[in-house]
């Protein structure tokens, strides 16, 4: 056991740390009908000799994972997945350089020609990951940030039924709903949501930071917080965090702050 623990202590000590949340401060994009994000300087040192802050959010808010329970009644519940779940092999989608615009859609034909070009291929029980570039180009928290919220580029329904049928456990993108197209507000499709996806166990992760930085193959983790019978789990008063080295690459939740 211990040469086991050495191993994994090495292992993580070669791997360099990406934080793929964004920043949860006042103003940050959010789902059109949630709520803001509204943090609350509650005691502070002068008043109260120590500081801690108050929150309130949605399940939803900055990098989180969505739970089947979101779309689907009696659906699989944030708390009741497994703490590893999102412990696992992932491929990185790189889809920036196509400069999507709200609406459009990445298709089968081209994830698969991704994958020749590439030569990476997302296998079952493993995680994909899909940058549009969108969080990039149009992330921002002054009174324009919901602009990001209310449009993207999304996939066409033969590329979410390709990532099903590959087998995965989960899929994330830099984008407010993953699958899911919007113009002003108006949803192309939510198919993976509703239909080939949640339905199937397979976890959806929306905003998602800085995911150029992730190399093609990479390991994945990321433990939702279990909130009782939640639709979902934002990071809170976690991090994501991203390590990586010679195209090997692991996130994790943590209260600590890793910066690459
Ligand atoms: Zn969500």
């Amino acid at each position: 056991m211990e040469d086991v623990i050495s191993e994994i202590d090495r292992a993580f000590r070669s791997l360099r740390a990406v934080d793929l949340a964004p920043r949860l401060e006042r103003g940050i994009p959010r789902w059109p009908s949630h709520p803001h994000l509204i943090i609350d300087e509650t005691m502070n040192h002068a008043h109260d000799g120590y500081f801690c802050q108050g929150i309130v959010m949605a399940e939803h808010t900055g990098a989180h994972v969505d739970a089947p329970a979101h779309n689907h009644p009696g659906g699989q519940t944030v708390d009741e997945i497994d703490v590893d779940t999102l412990f696992a092999p992932a491929v990185l989608y790189e889809f920036s350089e196509l400069e999507l615009e709200a609406g459009q859609l990445i298709t089968a034909e081209m994830v698969e020609s991704y994958e020749r070009e590439r030569g990476v291929k997302v296998g079952s029980g493993e995680i994909a990951l899909v940058n549009f570039g969108w969080m990039k180009r149009h992330w921002r928290c002054d009174c324009h940030a919901q602009w990001y919220a209310t449009n993207a580029p999304g996939m066409a329904e033969d590329a979410v039924i390709l990532f099903k049928e590959r087998g995965i456990r989960a899929i994330g993108s830099d984008t407010v709903a993953c699958e899911m197209a919007l113009v002003d507000g108006k949803a192309v499709h939510s198919l993976g949501h509703d239909k080939h996806w949640l339905p199937n166990g397979i976890l959806i992760m929306e905003m998602l930071a800085r995911l150029e930085q992730v190399s093609p193959r990479n390991f994945f983790a990321a433990a939702p917080l279990p909130f009782l019978q939640g639709s979902g789990s934002a990071a809170a008063s976690s991090r994501i965090l991203y390590l990586a080295h010679r195209g090997a690459w692991m996130m994790v939740f943590g209260m600590r702050s890793i910066r690459c």
